[in-house]
């Protein structure tokens, strides 16, 4: 079939792949662990269902302002002063359907094609497709395994003549790393210096374990908002655990944010006025939510840590943000996607391969599921890899016997 090239070589998302290939499995009765999955458990917050309730009551659901309501830009200005410590006005802002269309949209009103964007690896998965997908050139550079955190230096000597932006995202999926202040500082230094752009995905920025905080990034943008070179991405999904409503943003100089804006009206239009409605009530309610959110997180993160030490010759970096983990599996299997589908076929485990992320060798694993996933689905991986593992484990209703 005759079909666009550029479309043609954009290839699927692996992780949407993987839940969906989960969720059909677990309806068809195999007792699946899904440790691939990006979205913690937790029930959408009241004040978001009472915010929705109340705009579907209304009965006049129609199109709304492009850029998002009033009132959500709003409500994400204050939130953009009360974490980030920046006064930034409602015309400083996007709402699009979740960071992803934010990010298409942003890198469409920033790139020429052939400029360069620089992604630190390992890296979320869509960010080199969206990077093409606008005629952009994404420059990987890989962090030091040991920490999965990008050196300053190698971030900046792998700019070129081509480069616009450099793209950050701390905490980091898929290793959970933190970066420490002092590397987005010098990066957002050198974007205000250079005329180039640091693109900080914030998304998990509050899911972040030991009592730390993720460093911001606004805090080294340039005092006017309006000539800063920083641009903060966020959204509802990961935070409030509201992946299903859709709602993204950015905070950006205004000229950004009308070329998104008019991306944005000649492309879908607006957002859902509901699901705005929901995220506005979720930035304005309580937020024991998300302090409970990520102290169960902890805990699993522990969980997790404490099963992979189980298994001889796994090396895995302590995360500490986000969900995830990033276990360097080589010493079994050094092809990832090999591995991965082994473990789906052998223990009905869900796993992500670390090739989608830029680490070959490694599996990305969540833990934003139940305590009783993290434990069977590590015990799962254990007793499919390690010989002295003992060879039977319940998987479901039946004993398994490892054959091989
Ligand atoms: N950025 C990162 C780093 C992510 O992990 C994700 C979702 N997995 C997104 C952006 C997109 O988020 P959303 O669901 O709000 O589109």
């Amino acid at each position: 079939m005759n079909l666009s090239l550029l479309a043609s070589s954009i290839a699927e998302s692996p992780t949407l792949r993987l839940n969906a290939l989960a969720k059909s499995m677990l309806a068809q009765g195999t007792p699946v662990i899904h440790l691939g999955g990006g979205e913690p458990r937790n029930k959408t917050p009241q004040s978001a269902i009472a915010a929705a309730t109340a705009c579907l009551n209304t009965g006049d659901v129609k199109y709304t302002p492009s850029a998002g309501t009033p009132s959500l830009r709003k409500a994400i200005a204050d939130y953009t002063e009360s974490n980030y410590g920046r006064k930034v006005a409602p015309e400083n802002i996007i709402v699009s359907a979740g960071a992803k269309q934010t990010l298409y949209n942003l890198l469409f009103a920033l790139l020429n094609p052939g400029d360069e964007v620089i992604v630190p690896a390992p890296y979320w998965v869509s960010y080199p497709e969206m990077v093409r997908m606008v005629g952009g050139v994404p420059v990987t550079v890989t962090s030091p395994e040991v920490t999965h955190i990008p050196r300053a230096e190698d971030l900046l000597r792998a700019v070129s003549g081509r480069t616009r932006v450099i793209l950050l995202n701390s905490p980091n999926n898929p290793s959970g790393a933190l970066y420490p202040a002092e590397l987005v500082e010098e990066v957002a230094r050198y974007c205000e210096s250079k005329d180039l752009w640091l693109i900080a995905d914030d998304i998990y920025h509050k899911l972040v374990f030991d009592g730390k905080t993720a460093p911001n990034p606004l805090a080294y943008a340039a005092p006017d908002i309006e000539s800063t070179h920083v641009i903060v991405l966020n959204a509802v999904s990961k935070i409030y655990g509201m992946t299903g409503f859709r709602i993204g943003w950015a905070v950006a100089p205004r000229p950004i944010i009308a070329v998104m804006n008019n991306i944005q009206s000649a492309t879908t239009s607006c957002n859902s006025g509901v699901l705005m409605a929901a995220a506005e009530g979720a930035l304005k309610g309580p937020q024991e939510g998300v302090r409970e959110m990520v102290s169960a997180l902890e805990t699993n993160r522990n969980a997790m840590l404490r099963a992979l030490a189980e298994i001889p010759r796994v090396r895995v970096v302590k995360p500490q943000g986000t969900f995830y983990c990033l276990p360097d599996f080589s010493a079994y299997q050094k092809d990832s996607l090999a591995l991965c589908n082994f473990l789906l076929e052998k223990a009905y485990v869900v796993t992500v391969p670390g090739k989608e992320f830029g680490a070959e060798g490694c599996l990305r694993i969540s833990y934003c599921g139940s305590m009783q996933d993290v434990v069977e689905g590590a015990a799962r991986i254990r007793w499919a890899l390690d010989p002295s593992a003992p060879k039977e484990i319940r998987i479901g209703e039946k004993t398994a016997v490892r054959d091989w």
